[in-house]
């Protein structure tokens, strides 16, 4: 729950990128703004450059001191008029080699004098020449500028590169270039959001549907992504999981019929082998044949045994398996058990020892199968130890549990063995269990009665120093 809090939704990501898209497009607008204030200031200062724009930028109050060298470069020139209406100076290529200039010339120059961007398309430009003109109040004299217009066209307009129509077009191009740089910065950044992570989930789905279920996604992301990638993990963790467990359900499939087939050959072999024998040779004598029979029937009895625990065994394996609980009181159920043992431990010189209490312990459990678990304990220790050994068996109820204790200090089962001694077919000594009749699978039905019945079994142990089996029910 506090992870779902924690997480940060692919919607907050969305918004994220929206802000960012809006920052940037606020940033585009900035730079646009200055990039047209620049440009026109650029126009502004480019216009104010020409002497047709400013003709007071050339004015000096010597007229003979007026510099001439734009005018004259564009085959333009002066001409100095005092306030008599006389020329008094001119410099410069004349028009036609004229001194004075017509009314109509000087109408133009009043005209041009108003327009601040000449025009030279309009009609009362017809003249050849455009003309500006400027008045030194100080000196009391005026300064006519006469330029070609062919001159003004080629070269002024071209110096001038900007106009009205040129600068919105640049701007827009400008504007339309930071707008797609824009947009392909902002692209990116959310591409990497999404794109990105999408990769790498394909990438490493990819993997698991290839078989390598060893496969992770590593991915950084808070987000739905995140989630997915946790899925993901989990899902290919399960997967590998179940592949180890079936590969290893099938390996003790293997081993428990390669197992079978063995522990069930020398019997049968025997049996085989003795009965062919009684068959062919009819006459010899009562005892011999007896003899015979006998090995026939303790083969026969240990065949019967394997299969008789295997069955068991395999039941308890099924899922079908149903336990027959009853409410019964544990402690005089183990008194019971105990009690139909005791000849057998005093047969071989056992000293045994009981602590069981008085009030009785109510509990959930299999009466027939949980003495069978027992007795397989019980059994083992007097199979497996030499006479003189100590057996001591309690019960205790702590808290909710039950806790049953088989304890003896015979020959114990070694260190090595130990984590697989509830396995089927473990045997500490080969020898001494085909001695003792023992199928290997005595304390794999008791592991798989008691974690039937939801319990517990553990093993201590140790070589000569004898064996002690703790077996914890829950009592609810
Ligand atoms: P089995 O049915 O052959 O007795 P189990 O599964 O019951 O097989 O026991 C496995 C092995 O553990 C036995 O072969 C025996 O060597 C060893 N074992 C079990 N209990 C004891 C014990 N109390 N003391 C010494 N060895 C034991």
């Amino acid at each position: 729950m506090i992870m779902k809090n924690k997480r940060k939704k692919l919607a907050n990501l969305l918004l994220k990128n929206y802000i960012l898209l809006y920052v940037i497009m606020t940033v585009i607008l900035i730079i646009s703004l200055i990039t047209t204030l620049m440009l026109g200031i650029i126009l502004y200062l480019n216009n104010q450059n020409s002497v047709l724009d400013n003709p007071y930028s050339i004015m000096k109050d010597d007229y003979r001191d007026i510099n001439t060298t734009e005018i004259e470069k564009l085959n333009g020139f002066i001409e100095i008029i005092d306030n008599n209406n006389k020329v008094i100076y001119t410099k410069g290529k004349l028009k036609e080699d004229k001194t004075n200039l017509s009314l109509e010339d000087f109408n133009l120059i009043i005209e041009n004098n108003y327009i601040n961007y000449p025009e030279i398309s309009k009609p009362h430009f017809c003249s050849d020449y455009m003309y500006r003109s400027a008045y030194n109040k100080e000196k009391g004299f005026m300064m006519i500028i006469a330029i070609p217009r062919e001159s003004v066209k080629e070269v002024y307009l071209k110096e001038r590169k900007l106009n009205p129509k040129y600068f919105t077009i640049l701007s827009i191009c400008t504007c339309t270039f930071i707008l797609f740089v824009g947009f392909i910065i902002y692209s990116r950044v959310s591409s990497k959001n999404f794109v990105r992570p999408l990769k790498i989930l394909i990438d490493g789905a990819q993997k698991i549907s290839e078989g390598d279920y060893s496969a992770r996604i590593f991915l950084k992301s808070k987000n739905e992504f995140g989630e997915l990638r946790d899925a993901f993990n989990t899902m290919a963790e399960r997967i590998e999981l179940e592949k180890t467990l079936k590969e290893k359900s099938e390996e003790a499939r293997r081993r428990l019929i390669l197992d079978i087939s063995h522990d069930l050959k020398n019997p049968l072999a025997n049996i085989i082998g003795y009965s062919d024998f009684l068959i062919k040779n009819q006459e010899i004598s009562k005892e011999e044949r007896l003899m015979y029979l006998n090995v026939i029937q303790s083969n026969s009895l240990r065949a019967n045994n394997l299969i008789t625990d295997l069955f068991e065994f395999s039941k308890l394996q099924s899922i079908d398996f149903m336990l027959t609980m009853e409410n019964k009181d544990i402690c005089e159920f183990l008194r019971s058990i105990i009690a139909s043992y005791i000849p057998q431990m005093e047969e071989k010189g056992f000293q045994y020892d009981f602590d069981i209490p008085e009030e009785s312990i109510f509990l959930n459990f299999d009466e027939k199968n949980l003495d069978r678990a027992l007795s397989n304990l019980i059994l083992n220790s007097i199979k497996y130890n030499p006479p003189n050994t100590q057996i001591y068996i309690s019960v205790k109820a702590i808290k909710d549990k039950v806790i049953i204790t088989l304890q003896d200090n015979g020959i114990g089962i070694p260190k090595e063995l130990q984590r697989n001694i509830f396995d089927p077919f473990v045997r500490v000594d080969e020898a001494r269990n085909s001695k003792s009749g023992g199928t290997g699978l005595g304390l794999a039905i008791t592991k798989s009665i008691i974690e039937k019945h939801g319990g517990t079994i553990s093993i201590e142990s140790d070589t000569g120093k004898g064996t002690k089996f703790t077996i914890e029910l829950n009592n609810l």
